[in-house]
């Protein structure tokens, strides 16, 4: 019997309840056991974070330590270049074998964006998606072959990310979090509270490392 395995990629610049508290009721829904967060190494022609892979991933470990369903993947932190997801996820499936069910999760964001995604169609060949809401944003494709393409991949049954490798795209009935990385660090500049979106000993690195003082967007 092989479990189902799922991989979180993000910048986390910071990481955030609004990526946390999805996954996690998210896991509970579907009857995931693990989790592995895989901070990204940023492309040079988009905006860099602010806070550097080492202090992201610092932020990352202080965020997972008391959750034990999340495990910390450092490859794509530790390359000299970015990877794409499709790439990972391919390396991801030669290490795990064919019969594996692997998942990749994202929020509602990175779905209506995945089809400018380098060679994106190949990530259904080796890992399901799925999808976390994410207010904001509408829950169609902005382009009707996008749409047809959602469409063939959708399951409803929760089951099919378990008893198949890859090749579903699952939306989560996960709640709202309206949080995300770029608010947290407006507010931080701007001198405002942020207890209530990411963890306390993220936010006290935060404060200690005087990150995202600066004006950032
Ligand atoms: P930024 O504001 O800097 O763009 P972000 O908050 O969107 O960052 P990322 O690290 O870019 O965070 O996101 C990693 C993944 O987490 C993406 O798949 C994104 O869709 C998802 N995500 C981030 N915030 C939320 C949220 N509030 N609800 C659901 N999914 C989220």
């Amino acid at each position: 019997m092989h479990s189902l395995q799922a991989l979180y990629g993000g910048t986390f610049d910071p990481i955030h309840y609004g990526h946390l508290k999805p996954v996690e009721i998210l896991a509970n829904q579907i009857g995931l056991q693990c989790v592995t967060i895989m901070p990204n190494n940023v492309p040079p022609h988009r905006p860099q974070p602010e806070a550097t892979p080492a202090q992201r991933k610092q932020m990352l470990e202080l965020a997972i330590a008391d959750k034990p369903l999340f495990v910390l993947d450092e490859r794509e932190l530790r390359r000299n270049s970015p990877s794409y997801t499709a790439q990972t996820l391919e390396e991801w499936r030669r290490e795990q074998g064919p019969e594996k069910p692997l998942a990749f999760i994202i929020g509602q964001d990175s779905l209506l964006n995945f089809p400018s995604w380098y060679q994106y169609e190949t990530i259904l060949d080796n890992s399901h998606l799925i999808v976390c809401r994410r207010p904001g944003y509408p829950l169609a494709m902005k382009e009707e072959r996008h749409q047809l393409w959602l469409e063939q991949h959708l399951t409803y049954q929760s089951e099919d990310l378990h008893n198949q490798p890859a090749g579903k795209i699952y939306l989560a009935e996960t709640p709202w979090f309206d949080i995300s990385a770029t608010l947290i660090r407006q507010r931080l500049q701007q001198g405002l509270p942020c207890d209530e979106m990411l963890p306390m000993p993220v936010l006290r690195y935060i404060q200690q490392q005087g990150l995202y003082q600066k004006s950032s967007n």
